[in-house]
């Protein structure tokens, strides 16, 4: 865990899927530096190109406009997503040591590795099991031990938490928050979750739909650890809640989102930069 962190910049990126009538513009124009070691967080509603995003961080998609810029170039990424995707036939030890294994290490290396990272989670005493006889939210610290095995130095997460009840959802936030602390590695977290974006990241993202771009920017200075209650991360909360809110009307309303994006001054687009103190 000791892997020197990445830079990540997006500058002007954009992607476009279909043709035609069908044409979707996912993004449109982001802008976006994560300086080496920084946590940053995305949020916006379904739909707004966050997983776009993440995959075009990933290397996954090279299919878009502008570019991406990543220091140095050839550094590890993780990714971590909603559900753990976990081997089924392999035990969480072998699920662990299998990517270790994929890129060159030993058995024997891979395998010491693998106990290390499920310890760092706290599931030494379930090295043994397969994924069936693990909980979900054991599933994804198995995960997340996956992720952490390849000493990243960029880690990517797509709504890692969305699928598990509030409490181990809080207990394994809490266990991210300080494992990247520790780590140092850069970090980008997709997260539809305004509470959870505030209580992790040094800094928050907001997005907007159509077309999926970057409506404001809310730095979060609460100290670390964190308590999600803390009067920082509240108001922080609000600040993105109202940024988001004013986007896109119907969030508050519960009517038909309108079709195309507010005009620049109208109502919240354009990019907001807001500090939220302790
Ligand atoms: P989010 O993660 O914020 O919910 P996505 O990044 O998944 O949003 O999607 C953004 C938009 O791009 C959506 O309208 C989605 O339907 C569209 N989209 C994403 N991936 C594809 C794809 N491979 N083909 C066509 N449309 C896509
Ligand atoms: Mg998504």
């Amino acid at each position: 865990m000791s892997a020197a962190a990445a830079a990540l910049a997006f500058r002007g990126v954009g992607r476009s899927f279909g043709h035609g009538r069908d044409a979707v513009r996912a993004l449109d124009g982001v802008e976006l530096e994560l300086p080496a070691g920084s946590f940053t967080a995305i949020v916006g509603p379904s739909g707004c190109g966050k997983s776009t995003l993440l995959t075009i961080a990933a290397g996954l998609d090279t299919g878009y406009d502008g570019s991406v810029e990543m220091r140095p170039h050839d550094a590890h990424r993780a990714y971590l997503f909603q559900r753990p995707r976990l081997f089924p036939w392999l035990t969480a030890r072998r699920n662990v040591a299998f990517v270790l294994e994929a890129t060159g290490v030993p058995r024997a290396a891979a395998r010491a590795r693998a106990e290390e990272c499920l310890a760092l989670v706290g599931l030494e005493a379930a090295a043994d099991r397969f994924p069936l006889q693990l909980s979900g939210g054991m599933q994804q610290r198995v995960a997340l031990a996956r992720a952490l095995a390849v000493e990243p130095a960029l880690l990517l997460m797509d709504e890692p938490f969305s699928a598990l009840d509030e409490l181990t959802a809080q207990r394994l936030r809490g266990e991210v928050a300080d494992l990247a602390a520790r780590s140092g590695c850069t970090v980008l977290l997709v997260t539809h979750n305004i509470a959870e974006a505030c209580f992790l990241a040094d800094r928050v993202i907001a997005m907007g739909t159509r077309p999926g771009r970057v409506i404001g920017s809310f730095e979060i200075a609460a100290p670390h650890p964190r308590d999600e209650q803390a009067p920082g991360v509240l108001a922080a909360a609000g600040r993105v809640a109202a940024c988001l809110r004013a986007a896109e009307p119907a969030l508050a309303t519960g009517t038909t989102p309108p079709t195309r994006p507010p005009a620049p001054g109208a109502g919240g687009a354009g990019t907001t930069t807001t500090k939220a103190s302790t």
